[in-house]
């Protein structure tokens, strides 16, 4: 989106500036506006742009960067991100310019470390909200996070997800105010598997906010995995989630929208008592660091429309594939929209939900 970004505001949980904050300070949220939820008059529709992984490029162990410093890499998907109402993604590693790995140095370990000068190419595509909550956020340790949460405040998105910091946030566009939280399953990380605290925070956004997004990282990874299985995920030898079931809570409890990623590959998407479910949206614009030979090349982004009361009304899944260097590019055969379609039929149990070859999500009666 992005015509009247009127304010953002966070609840924070803990300092937000020092590197290691865990305090226990009580949430507060801070608001420019002081309508009530019951006062403020919301437009019929609103519409919700979502995309999985961003790694837009890494400086370590070597510089691999995209071509023009990264400023076309959301070339074919930001008019998508802009026009909608919100847009809402997941950042896949640190922003920072320096610090330490806080990972090994075997082959398969991997630590994203993104210049802070391409902070600006998120603004630039449109987002509003980004996830920290993810196996890559603390690449570079609590540094790396104080980094990123800087840069990101620099540029006026929201993010959460990480423990005992920015435990969720509350951002107004148009006079539409949006909650938004993030999980996942690392230490760090808010984690999904905490339902507990998952009710608690959905409800505390509940109160204040219009429309309340969830986001979660999880699931095991790669092509074997694009199948949403029944019950908990482990992945080397970590507990990636009952997905199924933590997305049915979050809304259950009180969630509008809730959209995954972690797999690397996309899965199934599902309408649980009206309300929207994208259960993995995949790599996104994961230039470099990431496999992206067939389906873990496939970058969507979901564009919903839901109503003022946060159900579900249609939907169209636009079809993007990568490429090594490059970030998403249309894909005119629409392959990406045609799996999710697959998937969905495939895992999803009585869908409430039809999807056409051209990636149009319609509700079913
Ligand atoms: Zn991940």
């Amino acid at each position: 989106m992005k015509n009247l970004l009127l304010s953002i505001a966070m609840i924070v949980a803990g300092s937000s500036c020092a590197p290691a904050a865990n305090s226990a300070q009580q949430d507060q949220a801070v608001s420019q506006d002081s309508t009530t939820k019951e006062q403020r008059q919301l437009p019929e529709t609103l519409t919700v742009a979502m995309t999985g992984d961003i790694m837009m490029g890494t400086t370590f162990p070597t510089v691999e960067l995209p071509a023009n410093d990264g400023r076309d890499i959301f070339r074919d998907t930001k008019e998508i991100t802009l026009q909608a109402n919100i847009a809402v993604g997941n950042l896949e590693g640190a922003v920072c310019d320096g610090g330490q790995s806080t990972k090994g140095s075997g082959p398969n370990s991997y630590s994203f470390r993104m210049p802070t000068r391409f902070a600006p190419l998120l603004k630039d595509a449109g987002y509003d909200f980004l996830s920290m909550a993810n196996n890559h956020a603390r690449d570079f340790g609590d540094e790396g996070i104080a980094s990123t949460e800087r840069v990101l405040r620099e540029q006026g998105i929201a993010f959460s997800g990480i423990e005992g910091r920015q435990e969720s946030a509350i951002v107004e566009i148009d006079g539409v105010r949006y909650g938004l939280c993030a999980f996942g399953h690392n230490s760090y990380t808010l984690k999904h598997a905490d339902l507990d605290k998952v009710k608690r925070i959905i409800s505390a956004l509940r109160k204040d906010a219009d429309i309340v997004i969830v986001s979660f990282h999880g699931g095991a990874e790669g092509k074997a995995h694009n199948h949403l299985p029944y019950g908990q995920e482990v992945f080397l030898g970590e507990n990636r989630g009952d997905l199924r079931n933590f997305a049915h809570f979050c809304i259950d409890n009180g969630a509008d929208i809730v959209y995954g990623h972690g797999p690397h590959v996309v899965r199934a998407v599902e309408v649980y008592k009206g309300h929207f479910i994208a259960y993995s949206l995949g790599n996104f614009c994961t230039p470099y660091g990431m496999n992206l030979s067939g389906i873990s090349g496939y970058s969507p982004v979901v564009r919903i429309t839901i109503g003022s009361d946060g159900t579900f009304r249609e939907g169209r899944i636009y079809s993007f594939l990568q490429t090594k260097g490059v970030g998403p590019r249309r894909d005119d055969t629409n392959a990406v929209a045609r799996e999710i379609k697959s998937l969905t039929e495939a895992d999803i149990k009585d869908s409430r939900i039809s999807i056409d070859d051209e990636g149009n999500i319609t509700l079913v009666h």
